[in-house]
């Protein structure tokens, strides 16, 4: 049989994406933006879950306004859902001229360079970025004299502490964007992510940008409302491809950095570091088989793990990992948004 004629076998590792979970979390994020719209971030290929699949999703709910970073994320995207647009955070370098222009998206223009840049190609409707303290991207408030003669569609702002509730930057910030607001003409106004959105109404304005807690991230994981509010959205599968007895005083994985006491029952999992089940699971990290706790020993591998089980599971047999990112991240030390986003590409992934 000529090669191309055979199929790729299944992957021993799944992702599986719970679609109504997503929706829910819009949603439920939705109701706590108050008035304003909700939109929905998509940068990092929808956060490590697929852009595509989310945008098309949540369009289906009645999402109208998407974000990327860049427009190469904006192409690999494609087009948008009827009456839906997309946003790119990262405004224009001249080398992105040639796709802004085309219309695919509306840049998010950050600096007076950008805005020139747009202003000489007689670029039409745009965003805007002003920085209110964060010092990442957008124009000084004291800048926006170069902003006459836009047509700014979202003038925006993002937030540095939001899943720190108590913490002085978010009401500083909050005020700044009051007085950019007063002074900055433009048809809407946007300061939320997913935690600031948490932090009532008096920052929702006309549109929020949430991207974490679509997916199943807490902002802030001691806040109840919040924990019952937002569904896991991601559950990850790996295969056991081999099982072993481990002998006392034998050791498992490189380093042998974990010894046995007891003689244990091990089975290998067809998952690593290159998966995004970074080291820092090594030794703390767990898996379930059914009900039963299975937790990781030894380094985790690139392409591996080993886990401690009972007598009854079998080679063939799938183990999931925690759906809680919270919890995922107490232990491996990451954040939940480095948990979604290192995922990798060797998931079989499918939608429900
Ligand atoms: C990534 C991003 C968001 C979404 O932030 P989350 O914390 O994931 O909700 C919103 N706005 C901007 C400008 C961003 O870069």
């Amino acid at each position: 049989m000529p090669k191309s004629l055979i199929t790729s076998p299944p992957a021993a590792l799944r992702l599986t994406i719970d679609g109504d979970a997503l929706a829910a979390n819009w949603r439920w994020l939705r109701e706590r933006g108050g008035e304003a719209a909700c939109g929905a971030a998509v940068k990092a290929d929808g956060y490590g879950l697929g852009a595509r699949g989310t945008v098309d999703r949540l369009a289906r709910e009645g999402c109208r306004d998407f974000f990327v970073s860049s427009w190469a994320e904006a192409a690999v995207l494609g087009p948008m859902p009827e009456g839906a647009a997309l946003s790119v955070l990262h405004g224009v370098r001249e080398a992105d001229m040639p796709a802004a222009v085309s219309g695919m998206a509306r840049p998010v223009l950050n600096s007076a360079e950008q805005v020139a840049r747009w202003k000489a190609a007689a670029g039409g409707v745009c965003d805007v970025m002003i920085d209110t303290g964060m010092n990442r991207l957008g124009l000084r408030p004291e800048e926006a004299g170069v902003l006459e003669g836009l047509a700014i569609e979202t003038l925006m702002s993002h937030l540095a502490c939001a899943d720190e509730p108590d913490h002085p930057m978010n009401e500083r910030q909050l005020a700044r964007f009051r007085r950019v607001r007063a002074s900055i003409p433009a048809k809407r106004y946007s300061l939320a992510n997913s935690a600031g959105i948490c932090l009532g109404d008096g920052y929702g304005f006309d549109l929020t940008r949430p991207g974490l807690a679509l997916y199943g991230g807490v902002p802030v994981p001691d806040d109840a409302d919040q924990r019952r509010g937002l569904q896991p959205v991601a559950t990850i599968e790996a295969e056991v491809i081999q099982l072993r007895d481990v002998e006392p005083d034998e050791s498992v994985g490189y380093g042998a950095t974990w010894v046995a006491g007891l003689p244990n029952r091990v089975a290998i999992l067809n998952v690593g570091y290159a998966d995004g089940y970074l080291r820092g699971f090594s030794n703390v990290g767990s898996w379930r088989s059914g009900d039963a706790a299975c937790p990781v020993i030894g380094r985790v591998s690139m392409d591996l793990v080993a886990v401690q089980v009972g007598r009854e599971v079998r080679e063939g047999d799938w183990l999931a990992l925690d759906r809680d990112l919270p919890a995922l991240a107490r232990t491996s030390g990451l954040s939940q948004y480095e948990l979604l986003t290192t995922l990798g590409h060797r998931y079989q992934r499918r939608w429900t």
